[in-house]
């Protein structure tokens, strides 16, 4: 059995969490792991009652909100409903797009970047200035591997591009911040079994040296160390969880 004083590195008891995109998918396990660490929680997603289903079945005291990540007065008013701003921060909400450039419009570019990447610094610059302001506060941003590589067996420059810039938001408010106790740390996940990957491509599973596709589960495991005081001098640090796809 671990040892309590272990334990307590990794507690997150008495914490309060906001998960965006927490209806489903990566977001939905992640409130599962920070719920079991001891954290209360916050869901905000685009569909409410969706959203308070996936809070429901959480736990009873799981609070659900709905918030558009893309609109900045979205955020402005996810954060007067929440109240004094939260302990933790993760920033999971995202879309995906593998279009080839050919293929792209106007608007599928537009989406894909006002949602991962503006919205990661609408949620950033609102929770992350009050945590700074307050002294404490701790940030995670759900990045990508596609933010470091262009992932075979095709290209797609807006969903690459749009997470390459949460791993410098990462870094930028990290050292923003790293003197007003906030830290900002990032997950890049490779591909994971959601939603978003519910037509998997052979090669996805080829190129992984794991030889599978990640679950849920082993982001938020990632999520809730980042979050914890186990990672305690980590700020600005972008954690590969691939299977190894971005090693070869
Ligand atoms: P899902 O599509 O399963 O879930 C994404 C969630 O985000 C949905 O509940 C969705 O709501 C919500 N969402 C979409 N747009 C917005 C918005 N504008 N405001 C608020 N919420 C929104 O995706 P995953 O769980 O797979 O992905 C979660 C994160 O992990 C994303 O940032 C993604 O880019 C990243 N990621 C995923 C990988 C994978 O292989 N699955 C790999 C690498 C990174 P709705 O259903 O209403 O659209």
């Amino acid at each position: 059995m671990m040892h309590p004083d272990l334990m307590k590195r990794f507690d997150l008891a008495g914490r309060s969490a906001l998960v965006t995109g927490g209806a489903r998918g990566i977001g939905l396990e992640i409130a599962r792991t920070l719920r079991m660490a001891g954290a209360s929680l916050m869901l905000a997603d685009l569909d409410l009652d969706a959203t308070r289903k996936a809070a429901a079945g959480v736990g009873a005291e799981v609070r659900a909100f709905r918030c558009d990540v893309a609109d900045p007065r979205s955020v402005r008013d996810l954060a007067a409903a929440i109240g004094p701003c939260p302990d933790i921060l993760v920033n999971n909400a995202g879309v995906g797009c593998d279009l080839p450039t050919k293929d792209i419009s106007d608007d599928d570019w537009r989406l894909v970047i006002s949602v991962n990447l503006d919205g990661a610094f609408y949620c950033c610059r609102t929770f992350g200035a009050a945590m700074a302001e307050r002294g404490s506060g701790n940030i995670v941003n759900i990045g990508s591997m596609c933010g470091f590589i262009v992932a075979k067996p095709q290209n797609g420059p807006a969903y690459n591009a749009s997470k390459a810039g949460v791993h410098m938001l990462t870094k930028n408010f990290a050292c923003e911040w790293a003197k007003s106790g906030v830290r900002v740390n990032a997950v890049a996940p490779g591909y994971i079994a959601t939603k978003m990957t519910s037509n998997p491509v052979s090669t996805w599973v080829e190129l992984t040296p794991m030889g599978r596709l990640g679950r849920t589960e082993e982001i938020a495991n990632v999520v809730q160390f980042l979050a914890s005081d186990a990672s305690s001098y980590m700020t600005g640090a972008i954690l590969n969880v691939d299977g190894g796809y971005t090693s070869w």
